[in-house]
């Protein structure tokens, strides 16, 4: 029965509907960003179990992340009137994981297998390898588990795995230690993350009797960002909805221009084979995009025509409001001041009615969130890091300053028991307890017991090298911030650590962002006198939580928000090396490049109002300011729909030529350089009556160049920084 008269439905346009009421064989919704995909799945879902077709439990539902499965629960709830219980609806892990639990004593697991994550998977590999005696410079262990993990996601056990592929690893031997990782975790009942899906598929592929009682169960599959799935996604996929009987109640919806996780190994031709795969497949085209004004629609669609691998899609503005205001362009001095109009703009926003919650702040790598969290917290403007932590939260950024802290403070033990096997130093329990015992015995901090110990000759074997080594480290640290200043004498400790190098060799995809990260804590260093000045400015801002507030902005990756829509969307660090990323321009191919404008598209469609992108003119990277040009994308996009102002950069760049003293190409030396918002702030005075945005009026009891001691009616005595601080 036709259920068009019903409200839910009513409210869509008729190619959506087409999309919902097509429910029998597959389909294919390809269609451009914010036309209404994800809401056509979710009433589909609705449409499913209200036409009496299907029970909850016998959808399968595939979302891109735990996000957007927890928000297409709720809709569904919202649709249905009561929460809906019981749904296989989920990631593709969290789905996986679910199904290899009722099966795993097919790949010869318990059904308490555990799940290892990253550390433990490489702890494991290391203890795999050694027989083969590889040399690990050259192959290091993380980079092998990259190596596996690509297989796996490509659907490839080690039997699957031929010769030519294996060539080129660890000299040949790739395959060899594969194979013996997966037994031994097996021994351990255990699996990684990969193994969720390539488990389940190897007994979907060779259980058929497993493989019909899914086929019975599931009569409806949905999967939302189809063009972001890889090879073992596809082939489990495909198991599961190609019956002996006929084609399979599939919808998937996806938009090419969108795919942005190659880097993980998704295939965007999946979606061409889908119509291979099901040569009765239906196709819908959605055109009407409903989140965005005409403009930023105009600004996105300009944008993208610059990729030439496209399927090709209309895109149509659908709301009827809306022109709206152009995309706006803004180039600024530099990244501070970047930071300073981003957040001076959103608190403008809010002051005239904006939730905080319809705005965001998207970046295309994690170290840029660093300059607007402080900014925000000066300001007193609560703010989330969504789908990450905090920049001071990040490990390894706690683990820097852990090094930080003994060399400001060696006495700091727990400071030092935080880094003294990171790296890896064959510092063991029994280890770390015979150092404590040492320190107890002489009256000394650990660091000094373990210099004890060093001269006695008391450590043996790996161990005593290596801690030999990280105590020759914060030595020759000490006499380098004596002479050159703290700013090289972090770089100094951090590399002859080993520290940086752990990371260096670390080959998991997140490796990179955390040696951004690490670049951009040397940045902020810079900005203060001493090392000591520094790490109190941190404990104090590490203190600002924003509890209890659930009006927040959102700070967050490109990445991480596909899918999603804000009124405003504050695009920062539009330049070269930033957007795109250096990395795709070192690597200089057209693939990589065409991916960074997807990413570009994503940004800008996230916005229903108004984007706004910035880029500035010179950024701080290291303790060095460094001249920075326009992205690529901003000539790509169409003047009509764009406003371009200029605050200060062009003029910048033109400075460039005149004047070189402006920049620092020089050896890394620190360069104090003035806040403007801290010389702005009002030189605080003893008994100063001041407000702060969150503990309210108090009076100053005392007063430093950056920090003031405030008594406050309500909460009593506080240390702050007195850039938070308002004289009143
Ligand atoms: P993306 O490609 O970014 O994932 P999408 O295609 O999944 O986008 P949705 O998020 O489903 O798009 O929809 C975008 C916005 O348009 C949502 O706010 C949604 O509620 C609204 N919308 C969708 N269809 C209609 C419609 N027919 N009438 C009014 N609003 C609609
Ligand atoms: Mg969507």
């Amino acid at each position: 029965p036709s259920a068009s008269g019903d409200s839910y439905l009513a409210r869509l346009n008729p190619e959506q509907r087409a999309a919902i009421e097509t429910t029998d064989g597959p389909l294919l919704v390809l269609a451009g960003a914010g036309t209404g995909k994800t809401r056509v799945l979710t009433t589909r879902f609705a449409h499913i179990l209200l036409t009496g077709r299907a029970k909850p439990w016998q959808i399968l539902t595939v979302t891109f992340t735990n996000k957007a499965a927890r928000e297409m629960r709720e809709r569904i709830g919202l649709l249905l009137g009561s929460p809906a219980e019981g749904l296989w609806l989920g990631t593709f892990h969290a789905l996986c994981a679910r199904m290899l639990r009722r099966h795993a004593e097919y790949v010869g697991l318990t059904q308490s297998f555990t799940i290892l994550d990253t550390d433990d998977q490489l702890r494991l590999l290391k203890q795999v390898m050694a027989p083969w005696q590889i040399d690990i410079k050259r192959w290091p262990a993380p980079g092998l588990l990259g190596v596996i993990q690509r297989w796996k996601d490509r659907g490839l056990t080690p039997e699957r795995i031929t010769p030519t592929e294996d060539s080129d690893f660890a000299n040949g031997h790739a395959r060899a230690i594969y194979t013996a990782y997966q037994a031994r975790l097996k021994q351990l009942n255990a699996c990684d993350f990969g193994d969720l899906m390539l488990h389940v598929t190897e007994i979907l592929r060779t259980r058929p009797d497993v493989l019909a009682q899914y086929h019975r169960l599931f009569r409806y599959i949905l999967v939302d960002e189809y063009q972001d799935t890889n090879t073992i996604q596809y082939l489990w996929l495909r198991l599961l909805a190609k019956h002996a009987e006929g084609p399979a109640n599939i919808c998937c919806v996806g938009d090419d221009d969108q795919s942005i996780y190659s880097w993980r190994g998704a295939e965007v031709e999946n979606i061409l084979r889908f119509e291979k795969d099901f040569p009765s497949a239906k196709v819908v085209r959605l055109e009407r995009n409903y989140r965005s004004t005409r403009h930023i629609l105009g600004a996105a669609a300009g944008l993208i025509a610059h990729n030439s691998e496209r399927l090709g899609k209309t895109l149509r503005p659908g709301r009827e409001d809306a022109e709206g205001k152009k995309v706006s362009v803004t180039g600024v001095w530099d990244s501070d001041t970047e930071a300073r109009m981003v957040c001076e703009h959103a608190e403008k926003l809010r002051g005239q009615g904006h939730a905080l919650n319809e705005m965001a702040i998207l970046v295309r790598a994690g170290f840029q969130t660093r300059a607007f969290e402080e900014r925000l917290m000066q300001m007193g403007l609560p703010y989330r890091i969504v789908g990450g932590l905090r920049f001071y939260e990040r490990a390894e950024i706690r683990d820097a300053l852990a090094y930080m802290r003994v060399l400001s403070q060696p006495v700091d033990d727990l400071a030092f028991e935080r880094i003294i096997n990171v790296p890896k130093r064959g510092v063991g329990p029994a280890g770390l307890q015979k150092l404590h015992a040492a320190a107890r015995a002489n009256n000394l901090p650990l660091t000094g017991g373990t210099e004890k110990l060093l001269e006695d000759n008391a450590l043996k074997g790996k161990s005593a090298a290596h801690l030999r080594q990280l105590m020759e480290a914060f030595a020759s640290t000490r006499d380098i911030l004596a002479r050159e200043g703290h700013v090289v004498a972090v770089e100094h400790l951090l590399e002859e650590s080993g520290y940086l190098d752990m990371w260096r060799q670390d080959r998991s995809p997140d490796a990179p962002g955390r040696l951004e990260n690490l670049k951009e804590l040397t940045r902020a260093l810079a900005d203060f006198g001493t090392l000591g000045e520094f790490l109190e400015h941190v404990a104090l801002v590490m203190d600002h939580d924003e509890n209890g507030q659930d009006d927040y902005l959102s700070i967050m990756t490109l990445h991480g928000a596909k899918g999603l829509e804000f009124d405003t969307v504050f695009l920062p660090g539009w330049e070269e090396g930033v957007f795109p990323s250096q990395r795709t321009l070192d690597e200089g191919g057209l693939k990589g490049l065409e991916e960074e404008r997807r990413l570009a598209y994503v940004g800008i469609t996230r916005a229903r109002q108004e984007a706004i992108i910035f880029h500035a003119g010179r950024r701080r990277i290291y303790a060095n300011w460094q001249p920075s040009m326009p992205s690529r994308f901003l000539d790509e996009l169409p003047d009509e729909h764009v406003l371009r102002h200029d605050e200060g950069s062009t003029f910048q760049r033109q400075g460039l030529n005149l004047s070189e003293s402006v920049f620092d190409n020089g050896p890394l030396i620190a360069r104090r350089r003035k806040d403007p918002m801290l010389e702005a702030a009002p030189a605080l005075q003893l008994g100063d009556h001041v407000r702060h945005p969150r503990f309210g009026e108090g009076i100053v009891i005392s007063a430093d160049r950056h920090h003031v001691e405030v008594s406050f009616d309500s909460v009593g005595t506080k240390r702050l920084l007195s850039s938070f601080i308002e004289k009143i």
